[in-house]
């Protein structure tokens, strides 16, 4: 492979307009800012970030449904970055219930186990990277005072409906590396637009923008992958199959997206005892945002963290205005973590 150097002096030679590529990944945006490689990218090539941290496209009514389930004496457990998630009323974190920070699902369920009293609820967010764990824990038939709150979104019509709206006017994708090893990449093959799987190392994230120019200027829209240590076309099929077993997709909204068709997924027929929506008769709201906060336009790459007035001033990780700021994985958090100030 060539080295950092080399793939830079070939990008610098080879951009000679402006170009946008989008990633869709906390972990490229986290490889980016702590390398500072867009401080050496030649003028004009842009990469920016869509809605690639599951926690931060969770919308608001995702939030207050689950402090729904606090108030109605569930035991809630969840990942420890959707805790401090501002609801309409509070987070997870100040609500004063029973929540539990846990590692995965299989943790949330030996806390029900422990408790055949209480009813336990999982938050399960996560794109097709974590899906199929839930589905095999799903499988194996929990506890009946277990149940999860499927927040899951898949990565795809999410890309589908940033080309149909056009607002960030992309020139291609760098497509997500682990969420690939998980899919594979064949089913983003029909999208029109250059796209290339991309690793984590900084020479990965520059070899995929390098074929992405390369593809625009020879125009060619393909899906090339830059990972094939880690990723294949068919990717994972018994992880796909087992996600497809249990849940079915379904139109939901996503912070900073309308409803997006088929974008989140549902658990199947066979399933709905432990979906806790349904078990407790709870309805996610569509919330209007208030704040000045603009995780909205950051998840769909129109808008960067710094373009935030509240950035590193109000909202801050103590202080988290928006999910960007509280995720490990949200552009607000990891460019206040490098003191990114582009
Ligand atoms: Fe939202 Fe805070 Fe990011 Fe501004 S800095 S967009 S308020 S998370």
């Amino acid at each position: 492979m060539a080295t950092g150097d080399e793939l830079k002096a070939a990008l610098h030679d080879l951009v000679d307009r402006d170009y946008t590529f989008m990633h869709i990944c906390g972990t490229h945006e986290a490889a980016i800012a702590r390398t500072g490689l867009r401080s050496v990218l030649p003028e004009g090539l842009k990469i920016v970030m869509g809605p690639g941290c599951p926690v931060c496209i969770t919308p608001q009514g995702e939030i207050d449904a689950a402090l729904e389930f606090v108030e109605k004496g569930c035991i809630v457990a969840t990942y420890g970055d959707l805790l401090r998630v501002p609801g309409t009323k509070g987070s997870l974190e100040s609500c004063g219930g029973d929540v539990r920070v846990v590692q995965g699902i299989h943790k949330a369920v030996e806390i029900a186990e422990k408790n055949p009293d209480k009813e336990v609820v999982f938050i399960s967010v996560g794109f097709e990277t974590t899906a199929p764990t839930v589905a095999a824990t799903i499988l194996a038939r929990p506890p009946a005072n277990f149940s999860i709150l499927s927040c899951h979104r898949l990565v795809p019509p999410a890309m589908q409906w940033l080309l149909e709206q056009g607002e960030a006017s992309l020139d291609g994708f760098m497509l997500p590396g682990h969420v690939c090893v998980v899919t594979g990449y064949e089913e983003y093959e029909h999208f029109p637009v250059p796209q290339v799987v991309a690793g984590f190392e900084a020479e990965d994230i520059l070899l995929g923008l390098l074929m992405l120019v390369k593809q625009v200027k020879e125009g060619r829209h393909e899906v090339e992958n830059a990972y094939p240590r880690a990723v294949d076309r068919e990717g994972n099929r018994k992880a796909m199959d087992l996600m497809y077993e249990v849940f079915e997709p379904v139109d939901v909204e996503w912070r900073g997206f309308p409803v997006i068709p088929k974008s989140g997924l549902k658990l199947k027929p066979g399933f709905r005892q432990y979906d806790a929506q349904e078990k407790f008769g709870i309805e996610i709201k569509h919330v209007e945002k208030h704040s000045g906060c603009i995780c909205d336009r950051v998840l769909r790459g129109v808008a960067q963290p710094t373009d935030c007035k509240l950035f590193g001033k109000v909202c801050t990780p103590r202080t988290p205005v928006g999910p960007c700021m509280v995720s490990h994985e949200g552009a607000c958090k990891i460019w206040n973590l490098y003191h990114v100030r582009h």
